[in-house]
């Protein structure tokens, strides 16, 4: 069988890699991939001439290629309605409809979705007059969060700590349309405190099937300090998410979004991903929805996933998650992302990367912003790698995952020597 991943990150290299130990699969196409999906293995290919803003070239591609299974990775393809164009030419997909996507392609719409079956979150209000955004912050003072309600690829949320930060942010996404479209509608919210944690299911529609739980690390910097980024690492078990939370976050979170959705008319398939805020309590909130996987906190769950993860993706295409269980590597898996040289800024492109060892079971080197280049590999983003280490104790995984990171060179090379310290 034939498998189109689609994507070009850390994330599509993971889901790749994973796929490609399926023994019913033949080939895994990655389009656009990058320098790593071209090497991993032999079944593992990037078709760079694909671009994955050109819907109907995929379709295309995949009629063509007789592919089987198409899994998508980002979520602009998926608010773009991929899932709806695959699906009306009979080709097999698992993501969400553009309907369904709107859980993440719209805060206004995921906002409004949880209020209506009192799923917990932040209180809120939405905006698009600038003079009530401004008067609703009076109101409520700071910290204060404001979001701009459409993909604003990982910029569009200020958390302000101060009144004058919170307009500041009304005045950039409401009065200077910094963010386009995408912040012209903005959704203000109650700051939430506590311990974050990314909780991923994979739904059919109605049954779920739960992934194992990731923490990621937002901040560039050790310590969490410096500025946002898409993530610097993960891994995967997250203790935060005891026995108890994780009872919690499918009971008021999860299985009331799937049944939900459903009753709404816009039944939910795809992977489901909810950004949880866990307070000293224990009770939980919902930060966010993503329609999709996360990255970096796919690379530690596919490193720890055993099952052949092809079984899990065609039953949630036929509505039979049901019948799945997913077999974990009791290990830890903890991924350091390497970025380029001024990310998150205006990553530098182009420098040669050396010295990736091989991987073994304890290791995974997974590719993201690299490139080849007449046969040199080098950086052509922002995140350029992330490598994982795999051990019984989280501390054991941190020095695997290091040890291997410090063969890899590239010039201007940053990346947190602290990764999964709440863990330890
Ligand atoms: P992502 O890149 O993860 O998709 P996003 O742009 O969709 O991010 P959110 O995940 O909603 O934005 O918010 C980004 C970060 O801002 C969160 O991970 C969290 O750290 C912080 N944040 C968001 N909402 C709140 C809140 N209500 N209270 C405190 N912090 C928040």
């Amino acid at each position: 069988m034939k498998i189109l991943v689609i994507g070009s990150g850390g994330r599509e290299h993971a889901l790749a890699w994973k796929l490609a130990q399926s023994p019913k699969v033949q080939k895994v196409f990655v389009a656009p991939g990058n320098g790593g999906t071209a090497t991993a293995t032999a079944k593992n290919m990037g078709i760079e001439n694909l671009n994955i803003t050109d819907l109907n070239a995929l379709a295309a591609f995949a009629k063509d290629e007789q592919i089987h299974l198409t899994v998508v990775g980002p979520e602009a393809p998926l608010a773009g309605g991929i899932v709806d164009i695959f699906r009306g030419q009979s080709l097999r997909i698992f993501g969400p409809t553009q309907k369904a996507a709107q859980l993440e392609s719209s805060k206004d719409f995921a906002k409004a979705f949880m209020k209506r079956h009192q799923i917990p979150t932040a209180e809120y209000q939405t905006f698009s007059n600038i003079q009530e955004a401004h008067a609703y912050i009076d109101a409520k003072g700071a910290p204060i969060v404001i979001k701009a309600d459409g993909l604003a690829a990982g910029k569009g949320v200020v958390v302000a700590m101060s009144l004058e930060e919170a307009h500041g942010a009304i005045d950039m996404m409401l009065s200077d349309n910094k963010l386009g479209d995408a912040g012209a509608r903005v959704v203000i919210e109650e700051f939430l405190q506590g311990e974050e944690a990314s909780f991923i299911v994979m739904v059919d529609g109605k049954n779920v099937l739960t992934l194992a739980t990731s923490q990621d690390h937002k901040r560039l910097l050790d310590a969490d300090q410096g500025p946002n980024t898409g993530g610097m690492g993960a891994y995967s078990p997250a203790p935060v998410v005891t026995p108890e939370i994780h009872a919690r976050a499918l009971r008021e979170i999860i299985m009331p979004t799937v049944k939900g959705m459903a009753a709404d008319g816009i039944p939910f398939t795809g992977f489901l991903y909810a950004g949880l805020m866990i307070d000293g309590k224990g009770q939980v909130k919902t930060l966010e929805f993503n329609c999709r996987m996360g990255d970096p906190e796919t690379q530690p769950i596919m490193a720890r996933l055993k099952s052949d993860f092809l079984i899990a993706l065609d039953a949630a295409v036929d509505g039979k998650l049901d019948q799945v269980e997913l077999d974990w590597d009791a290990r830890i898996a903890l991924g350091v992302v390497m970025a380029a040289y001024n990310y998150p800024e205006t990553p530098r492109k182009g420098d040669v990367i050396t010295g990736i060892p091989a991987d073994d079971i304890d290791h995974v080197t997974f590719h993201a912003g690299t490139t080849m280049d007449n046969g040199v590999l080098k950086t052509s983003g922002g995140r350029v790698l992330c490598v994982v280490g795999l051990d019984h104790t989280t501390k054991g995984a941190q020095q695997k995952a290091y040890a291997h990171l410090d063969h890899i060179q590239f010039d201007g090379a940053q990346f947190r020597r602290d990764i999964g310290y709440r863990a330890l």
